[in-house]
């Protein structure tokens, strides 16, 4: 059986690019997926028609915005080792119809599993890698919840070496944008302190990290920690002229909706000071093409 580092190997090599550069994360989502039914059920076995629906709801919540069958990753992440597919003497191969008249089933490879169930650092672990090579911080804990990752058990496991040079790095980056914007949200102005510290506001990446956005101010945008999380679901986007967008596809009837969303609509970013660059228009494309939920609402 391989040990541990094997399976995070083969994780770590799991292709979330397509041949265009496209975000991929199908493959990635089954995988937390499955882990998280391991540590719900005591098992991943899962068949396909049971799968489907909830495979889709995750594709559509945080893949990007173009529409992927659950079929392609069910079959597709087999080739990685990590993942089999039973269907009786049928080879349903990526055709939705098919896993479903076969009534395929999918699972973790035994031995991956046996492993994963020996050591419970494993599944953090792998969780962890996942999470950290295809979506931001952000999303990190919407998406243990969403597949029914204990995240606190989570956190006590995780690998504190890598943990740490994480939030070294990060913290660089993080004190630059918020100096270049003058610690100001740069979609609404919110500037909060606590004492001497600045409350609720992050430095977001417009081009993910883990899809090689640099940790460069022209990468970056100081925004509150709610505008962050909107931007990195895709409701907020920004234009290349650096007016905000927001999508069609976000709905909010009351009073904080439309004062906290839907009025930015076309309203121009807040500056960074005189001297420090404005996010660089590849990067918003990437946003845009990858993340942003597209349509744009049209400004009044
Ligand atoms: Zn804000």
């Amino acid at each position: 059986m391989p040990a541990g580092d094997d399976w995070l190997q083969r994780i770590a090599s799991v292709r979330r690019w397509s041949r265009r550069g496209e975000r991929a994360p199908h493959k990635p989502l089954l995988l937390l997926y499955a882990l998280g039914r391991l540590q719900r059920c005591g098992t991943s076995e899962v068949s396909y028609v049971e799968a489907e629906p909830e495979l889709a709801r995750l594709l559509r919540d945080y893949g990007p915005p173009r529409t992927t069958s659950p079929a392609y990753p069910f079959h597709h992440l087999q080739s990685d080792g990590l993942w089999v597919v039973h269907a009786g003497a049928d080879r349903p191969g990526s055709s939705p119809t098919r896993l479903r008249s076969t009534a395929a089933t999918g699972r973790l490879v035994p031995e991956f599993e046996a492993a994963l169930r020996a050591d419970s650092r494993l599944v953090a672990v792998a969780v962890r890698s996942v999470l950290e090579a295809n979506f931001p911080d952000s999303l990190h804990r919407d998406l243990c919840e969403a597949v029914g990752i204990d995240v606190e058990a989570l956190e006590v496991a995780a690998a504190k070496a890598r943990a740490h040079r994480l939030r070294r790095r990060d913290a660089k980056f993080r004190e630059q944008v918020l100096v270049a914007y003058e610690y100001r949200c740069a979609m609404c102005g919110y500037d909060g302190r606590l004492g001497s510290e600045a409350v609720g506001l992050d430095a977001a990446h417009v081009r993910w990290w883990a899809f090689d956005g640099p940790d460069a101010v022209d990468n970056g945008l100081c925004l509150c920690s709610f505008h962050h999380k909107l931007l990195d679901r895709g409701v907020l986007g920004v234009t290349e002229e650096h007016a905000i967008a927001v999508s069609s596809h976000f709905i909010g009837r009351g009073r904080a909706a439309e004062e906290l969303v839907l009025r930015l609509v076309g309203q121009p970013l807040v500056e960074p000071q005189r001297g420090q660059p404005v996010p660089a228009v590849h990067h918003i494309n990437w946003h845009s093409d990858q993340v942003f939920r597209q349509p744009g609402r049209v400004p009044a």
